[in-house]
């Protein structure tokens, strides 16, 4: 029986041991797709973060996917153009069963009107990164990624601890959405900033965030108060960040660490313009699309101006991951490249080992599927700090939404050995019913985003996007569940190509050796893309792993 959902109630989350499908692959992938839109930002219209980040192109299409799932043999496999089912054919057991490339637009037409041409006509949607591969699982996603940022910069810059530390940022969206509790959980005070009421009030309802302020001198006065009390908090602001950030500049405050999440990338469709209602917002996304993405742009440039202010008044201050510094820059604001991306400033010794944000998803429903995996993860890594801290402090603060899963950021040979020992828990009957593993597309050999993932890379490699589309033929070729290519970023096109890639451990033989081989294959060849690039730490992994790096003269 699915679990009622109280955010929204017409997308129960999926549970129990009852098979609509004809196996647990099968289940798992249906399973996974249902808990996409009971997490989602808004499921009527198929919105799962990221503004504009779909599960399916439209209804009939997501009705005809879940046909597919429930009737297909497991020797058959399913192929999807951009949220739309197009093909079932035989192939063999061990193939995937789910393939799909999504918002993948030909190199000189990869430009934001002609998605938004196309989107208009039917013809393609934007997956997000975790949307259209049916793997996003709420704001838990990205809550230790987050985490583990703000522990980087405590440590570079604040003795350890960011105890008594502000930190301001925007965005409280499906991914923002993890920052207020993700800054708590290090200890700091953290403001964040949302246009939208209903997007903190989800969030404090959640258990993400603490309280909502009424003003912006409420706002402060509560920092204030938690810093100088060095007492860790999260507090919400309505209001748009193009105003609060210069506004609190203004006033002569430097936040310790600032940063952003609004959905910068989208101009129509995410970012909101200063001085704009959302309802105006709505009104212009089909005829003013120009004028909106010229104040969204204008408002860019001031919202990243005083992060610049902020940054050269001491703060520490960084992109995540939203392209707001692409778009300043197209403003005009030459400089906003001298604000860093996390992934290099904070995060690339670990992609170097790929290791990175590996999670799985009870499947049965069962939240103790979940601690029961937490104990074991617990038991099998004694020695990684990184990830006994994460997950005793996941546990005790990180409450679940849809299915119940878990993220930790886990390397080579990790991954494949807990998903393996979870295989066997599977099997053993230890659990109420088989787990779904998979990764975000933010993964070593997974990514090709100048703007995030790859920009400033050793050798100079940033735009060449061969890496995802080998993971993907690699894995495919690894016996993984599902596999995708997924393209677009800013506006939708041309900034980013990346893979994704779902397992379900279903208890079996055939599942543990489908583990083996894909979790195996991705991360060696994550090991393989940073060592091509010449990083040291990757060749360091070759060498201790026997990972099968081919050296060239
Ligand atoms: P979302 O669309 O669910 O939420 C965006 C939020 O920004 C909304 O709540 C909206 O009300 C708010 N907003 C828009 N304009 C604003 C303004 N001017 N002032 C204040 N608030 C404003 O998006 P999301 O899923 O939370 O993702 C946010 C961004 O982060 C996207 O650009 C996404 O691509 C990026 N992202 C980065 C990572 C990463 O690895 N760091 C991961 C996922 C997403």
């Amino acid at each position: 029986m699915p679990k009622p959902n109280p955010r929204h109630p017409n997308y129960p989350i999926p549970s129990g041991d009852v098979l609509r499908a004809r196996g647990w692959r099968q289940e798992g992938l249906l399973r996974l797709l249902e808990n996409v839109l009971s997490v989602g930002e808004d499921p009527d219209n198929l919105i799962v973060y990221a503004a504009l980040g779909k599960a399916a192109r439209n209804w009939a299409a997501h009705r005809a996917i879940v046909k597919a799932l429930t009737e297909m043999d497991e020797d058959q496999t399913l192929i999807i153009q951009s949220g739309k089912p197009v093909g079932l054919l035989k192939t063999h057991a061990k193939a995937p069963l789910v393939i799909m490339a999504n918002c993948n637009i030909v190199g000189q037409w990869a430009k934001a009107e002609v998605f938004y041409e196309l989107q208009r006509k039917g013809l393609i949607c934007w997956g997000g990164l975790t949307a259209g591969a049916w793997q996003y699982i709420g704001s838990q996603g990205v809550i230790q990624g987050t985490y583990e940022i703000f522990m980087r910069i405590a440590e570079k810059r604040f003795g350890g601890s960011l105890a008594g530390r502000f930190i301001l940022t925007a965005g409280l969206g499906g991914m923002g959405g993890a920052q207020p509790l993700a800054g708590r959980m290090a200890g700091a005070a953290i403001l964040c900033v949302d246009i939208d009421p209903a997007r903190a009030a989800a969030r404090k309802a959640v258990g993400y965030l603490e309280h909502v302020a009424p003003d912006l001198d409420t706002a402060l006065s509560v920092i204030d108060e938690a810093v100088k009390e060095k007492r860790a908090t999260s507090i919400g602001l309505v209001g748009n960040a193009a105003e609060i950030y210069p506004e609190i500049a203004r006033r002569g405050i430097v936040p310790d660490i600032v940063t952003d999440q609004t959905s910068a990338h989208d101009l129509v469709y995410g970012y909101v313009p200063k001085g704009m209602s959302l309802d105006q917002v709505k009104g212009l996304r089909d005829d003013g699309q120009g004028q909106l993405m010229a104040a969204s742009r204008a408002s860019i440039v001031e919202h990243v101006s005083a992060m610049l202010e902020f940054q050269r008044q001491g703060a520490e201050v960084f992109d995540n991951g939203n392209l707001i510094r692409t778009q300043a820059r197209e403003g005009g604001v030459a400089n906003a490249f001298d604000i860093p991306i996390f992934t290099e400033a904070y995060l690339r010794p670990l992609f170097a080992r790929a290791i990175g944000p590996f999670r799985w998803m009870a499947l049965s429903g069962a939240e103790s599927d979940i601690a029961r995996i937490d104990d074991l993860v617990l038991e099998m890594f004694p020695d990684n700090g990184i990830v006994t801290n994460w997950i005793r402090l996941a546990r005790d603060n990180v409450p679940f939404e849809g299915l119940p899963a878990r993220i930790a950021w886990l390397g080579h040979g990790e991954r494949t050995a807990l998903a393996l020992a979870v295989n066997r828990l599977v099997a053993a009957g230890e659990l109420k019913g088989p787990v779904a593993f998979s990764r975000d597309h933010l993964d070593a050999g997974a990514m090709a985003h100048p703007n995030i993932m790859t920009e400033r890379m050793k050798d100079g490699s940033d735009a060449i996007a061969d890496w995802p589309l080998l993971d993907a033929m690699l894995l495919s070729s690894s016996m993984a569940d599902l596999v995708v290519i997924h393209s677009g970023g800013g506006g939708y096109a041309g900034y980013m190509t990346s893979c994704g890639v779902t397992l379900v451990a279903d208890g079996t033989a055939d599942g543990a050796e489908r583990l083996e081989h894909a979790l195996t294959n991705d991360t060696s060849l994550g090991v393989i893309r940073y060592a091509d690039a010449g990083y040291d730490e990757s060749l360091d992994e070759i060498a201790k792993k026997g990972i099968g790096y081919v050296t060239v003269g």
